[in-house]
């Protein structure tokens, strides 16, 4: 053996990993799932599931589960691809639209795995700052020239939307692609996956995780134009999602639709109370269309150690460009946010 460390690939010098408090913990509000829990169908499918359900190999590319997404999204199955989570068909659709040394760009803050994939892919990113009121600012987006262009909306972490015109404007002049990251579509007012019938260079990605209360899982998917799909999914490769995902995820779309619709309503619902619960003791949270608020604290860190003290878990963030250091919380059934709110008031004061 010989002493010197075998080189990796020089892009991954600077990437970390993805760091997790896994420590049990009584209400962790940290993650925007599905508080509910699961659909009933899901759990039944996983049960139901043989031998012969796991000893083979799982679709190469999901066919069923396609095809039961594309109702879902009233698409045809040509324009859908899926993966192991929606992070899966990020990296994936980065990859298959750059070359290294391209650029990554997008309003910040955002998605977190975004700078993760684009250094993963030996990509560059070029962050500019979002238009008042947390628009779009669609000409420093198009300035970058960047060949991937990346807007989520609602966004991660603020909820906040941007307008359809405004999404409209960069793909018609974007010059690469546009990956338009729907995670909160089922808590969102206005979904945009019709923009991919007119335009063949937007890739909208959605995901099981968030509504679906699938996260455990790990199913995405991404809708756009059957040959942009095509191209994602040779990025991806075979045999992402396994067979008991697939078959969960089928179950979820053909059977609970209901659960997941009536579930998403409970989760807006409860977030318009906590925001409200908030601002009565003094916070300011960013407008939400997702399951969750950004609320701006004095000193994140501080705040997420003393309110784990008292069981409960939330997403600190530090410096976020145009609001400083926040709290992400989920909104979960009405038991959890009250506890929430009352280790607000005693832990966190808010900004002045
Ligand atoms: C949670 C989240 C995802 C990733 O979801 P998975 O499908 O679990 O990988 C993607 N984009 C945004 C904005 C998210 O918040």
């Amino acid at each position: 053996m010989n002493g010197t460390l075998l080189a990796a690939r020089a892009a991954y010098r600077d990437v970390a990993l993805y760091e997790t408090d896994e420590s049990p913990c009584e209400v962790d509000v940290s993650d925007n799932t599905n508080l509910w829990g699961a659909p009933p169908s899901v759990l039944r499918a996983i049960r139901d599931t043989s031998a012969a359900g796991i000893t083979r190999y799982p679709s190469a590319y999901t066919t069923a589960l396609k095809a039961s997404l594309a109702r879902y999204a009233s698409v045809d199955p040509s324009m859908v691809v899926t993966g192991c989570g929606s992070d899966d068909l990020l990296d994936s659709a980065i990859r298959a639209f750059s070359e290294p040394g391209d650029s990554v760009a997008f309003c910040a803050p955002t998605f977190s795995m975004i700078p993760t994939f684009a250094h993963l892919n030996a990509l560059r990113v070029a962050p500019v700052h979002y238009a008042v009121g947390w628009g779009l600012d669609r000409e420093k987006l198009l300035e970058t020239r960047a060949r991937i262009i990346y807007i989520c909306s609602p966004n991660n972490p603020t909820g906040t939307t941007v307008s359809r015109e405004d999404v409209e404007y960069v793909i018609a002049r974007a010059p690469g692609l546009v990956i338009l990251d729907e995670a909160y579509a089922e808590f969102a007012r206005d979904r945009r996956v019709d923009l991919t019938r007119s335009s063949e260079r937007v890739l909208v990605t959605r995901t099981m995780s968030k509504a679906f209360g699938l996260a455990g899982l790990r199913i995405g998917y991404a809708v756009g134009a059957p040959a942009l799909v095509r191209e994602v999914e040779k990025s991806r490769g075979p045999y992402k999602v396994s067979a008991l995902a697939e078959r969960a995820a089928i179950a979820a779309l053909e059977e609970d639709l209901g659960w997941v619709r009536a579930h998403a309503a409970e989760a807006i619902a409860s977030r318009e109370r906590f925001a409200d619960a908030l601002r009565a003791i003094g916070f300011a949270p960013l407008p939400s269309e997702a399951n969750f608020v950004l609320v701006p604290v004095p000193a994140a860190r501080d705040a997420v150690r003393r309110l784990r003290t008292r069981g409960i878990a939330v997403r600190g963030f530090e410096q976020l460009p145009g609001i400083g250091d926040a709290l992400r919380i989920t909104a979960g059934p009405q038991p959890l946010m009250d506890r929430v709110i009352e280790a607000m008031r005693a832990e966190v004061s808010p900004c002045v």
